[in-house]
C-alpha cells in the first residue's frame, strides 16, 4: 500500500494519501510529492498489452490511489476525461518512417498533450470537492498554452472557479481565443497590461497574501501536481505496446520527449523504473537548454530564457527536476535539501560523478526545428508541430535499427501557424476544425493593470456578487 502513501523530496512530509497529495500540489515543506515506493509492473505487461487506453489507465493508476478513491470512481473520472478526445484510441500511435513512430498526444480539447493530465485533474478536483466539501478558486498565470488546458479541464465544474492571467497583446491571437471564448461562468480571463513576468509577479503577490489566499480558497494548477505526472505515466506503457504490436515483436523501445518543466519525461522515467519496456529516454530541449546541459555535464546551471518557436518549452528552471534529483541522490531528503539550497543560492548545482544510463539528450535551435518540420513533410507528408519537431531532431543521432524510437507528439501543428508557414510556406494548411470554430465566438476577458490589488478586487467581486 505504500504506493498510495506520499512523501516529500525534502523529507518534511510523509504518510499523505493520494487525495491530500493532489490538494497539496507543492509539498508544504517546499519539496515535491512522490509515492513512498514504486510498484514493479513487469509481470503485468503481457496481460496489459491488450487493454484499451481507459482500462490500462485504471490498471496503471489504481495502486497509486489506494482506498482514497474506489476503482469504480477512478474509472468513471477517467472515462469522462478521455471521452472529450477526438480519437477513439485517445493516443493514436503512427509510423513516420522505418523505426520511427509518433505517439499523438494532442487529440484533447485544446490540441496539446497537457489535456491528458488536466482533463483528469479537473474531474478529480470536482470529485474531491463533492465528497469532502469546500470550493476551489484556481488562479494561474500563463504565457499561452497551459492556461487553455487548465481552463478546459475545469470549465463548468461545480465548486470551482478559474482565473487565468496573461499578458494583454502578448499571447498569440489563437491562444487568446482558446482561453477567452470559453463561455462557462466559472472561467475568468484576465488580460494584464504588462508582460508575462508581470503576471507571474502578481500571481506570487496574491498567493503571498495568506489571509486572502485562505479566505478565498485559492489553489494553483501548477505542473508539479502529482496527479498530472501519474496520468502521464500511462501513455508510455500504451505507446510501447502499440509499437511492439506494429513491429510484431517485443523489443524495448526508446522515447524522444520534448521537454520544458521535466514533467512529461519524468513520467517516462517512472514508467521505466516500474518495468515498462523502455530502453532509454531521449530528452529534447530547444535553445533553453538547462536540462540538455545537465545531461551532458552533470551541472544544473540556470541560464536566461529566450523565446523560440516552441514556446511551451521556454523554461530555464524545470520545476519537476527535483523529483528526478531525489532518485539520483538515492532517495535521501537531506541530500536533496542541500542540493536545492545550493541551487537557490548560487543558481547552479553539480553532481560530480553523474552518469545516467536512462537518458541521453539532444537540442534543436530554430533552424534545426524548421528543418525537421520541412524534412519530415518532404519524406512523409506529415506536419510536425514545432515542439514535436525538436524531439524528432534530437532523436536523429540516437536512431538505432534494433530499438524502435517513439517521439511524443505534444501539440497539433494548427496551434502554431506562423512556425509552420515559416517552415513549409503559406500553402500547406494545418487548420483544425476546433481552432477554426473559435474565430466566430465572442471574446470574454477583462483588461486590468498588472497590480495585486486590481486582481484581488476582481476576485472579490466575482466570488461575492
Ligand atoms: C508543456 C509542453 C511541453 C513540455 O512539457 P513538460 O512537461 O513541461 O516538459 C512540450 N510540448 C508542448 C506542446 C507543451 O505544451
Amino acid at each position: 500500500m505504500s504506493y498510495s502513501h506520499y512523501i516529500s523530496t525534502r523529507g518534511g512530509i510523509s504518510g499523505v494519501d493520494f487525495l491530500s497529495a493532489v490538494m497539496m500540489g507543492l509539498a508544504d515543506d517546499g519539496g515535491l510529492l512522490l509515492p513512498a515506493a514504486l510498484p514493479d509492473y513487469s509481470a503485468n505487461l503481457s496481460s496489459w498489452r491488450g487493454l484499451s487506453y481507459l482500462d490500462l489507465a485504471v490498471a496503471v493508476m489504481q495502486p497509486f490511489i489506494g482506498p482514497a478513491l474506489p476503482e469504480s470512481s477512478l474509472r468513471a473520472l477517467l472515462q469522462r476525461s478521455y471521452s472529450t478526445f477526438a480519437d477513439p484510441a485517445v493516443v493514436p500511435v503512427i509510423q513516420l518512417s522505418p523505426g520511427l513512430y509518433l505517439a499523438e498526444l494532442f487529440h484533447g480539447p485544446t490540441l496539446a498533450f497537457k489535456d491528458i493530465a488536466l482533463q483528469f485533474l479537473g474531474h478529480l478536483f470536482e470529485y474531491i470537492l463533492q465528497h469532502h466539501g469546500g470550493s476551489l478558486n484556481i488562479l494561474g498565470a500563463t504565457s499561452g498554452d497551459t492556461g487553455s488546458a487548465a481552463i478546459h479541464g475545469v470549465r463548468g465544474k461545480a465548486g470551482i472557479n478559474i482565473f487565468i492571467m496573461y499578458p494583454e497583446g502578448r499571447v498569440s491571437p489563437l491562444q487568446e481565443r482558446q482561453m477567452a471564448t470559453v463561455p462557462d461562468a466559472n472561467v475568468h480571463c484576465l488580460a494584464l497590461r504588462g508582460t508575462f513576468d508581470d503576471c507571474q509577479r502578481v500571481l506570487k503577490e496574491v498567493f503571498n497574501d495568506l489571509p486572502f489566499k485562505r479566505q478565498y480558497s485559492l489553489g494553483a494548477v501548477n505542473s508539479v501536481n502529482w496527479a498530472r505526472i501519474l496520468a502521464q505515466v500511462v501513455y508510455y506503457f500504451w505507446a510501447a505496446f502499440r509499437v511492439q504490436d506494429l513491429c510484431g515483436n517485443r523489443t524495448a523501445v526508446q522515447f524522444a520527449v520534448p521537454t520544458g518543466n521535466f514533467g512529461d519525461i519524468f513520467a517516462g522515467y517512472l514508467a521505466k523504473r516500474m518495468g515498462a519496456p523502455v530502453r532509454r529516454l531521449i530528452l529534447a530541449t530547444n535553445q533553453n537548454d538547462i536540462l540538455y546541459r545537465f545531461f551532458q555535464t552533470g551541472e544544473y546551471r540556470i541560464g536566461t530564457v529566450s523565446p523560440t518557436l516552441s514556446p511551451s518549452m521556454d523554461i530555464q528552471v524545470a520545476s519537476n527536476f527535483e523529483r528526478y534529483l531525489y532518485y539520483l541522490l538515492d532517495c535521501d531528503p537531506a541530500a536533496v535539501r542541500a542540493a536545492m539550497a545550493q541551487f537557490s543560492q548560487h543558481g547552479s548545482l553539480s553532481l560530480p560523478h553523474f552518469d545516467s544510463p536512462d537518458f541521453v539528450a539532444g537540442r534543436a535551435n530554430t533552424a534545426e526545428t524548421l528543418a525537421a518540420i520541412r524534412d519530415t513533410y518532404q519524406s512523409s507528408r506529415y506536419v510536425l508541430d514545432p515542439h514535436t519537431a525538436v524531439a524528432v531532431h534530437a532523436a536523429t543521432p540516437f536512431l538505432d535499427p534494433a530499438v524502435p524510437t517513439i517521439c511524443l507528439a505534444t501539440a497539433h501543428p494548427g496551434k502554431f501557424p506562423a512556425a509552420i508557414a515559416e517552415a513549409l510556406g503559406p500553402t500547406v494548411r494545418t487548420s483544425h476544425p476546433a481552432l477554426d470554430s473559435l474565430q466566430q465566438l465572442p471574446l470574454r476577458k477583462t483588461i486590468l493593470d498588472p497590480e495585486c490589488s486590481r486582481v484581488q478586487d476582481f476576485l472579490t467581486r466575482a466570488l461575492c456578487p
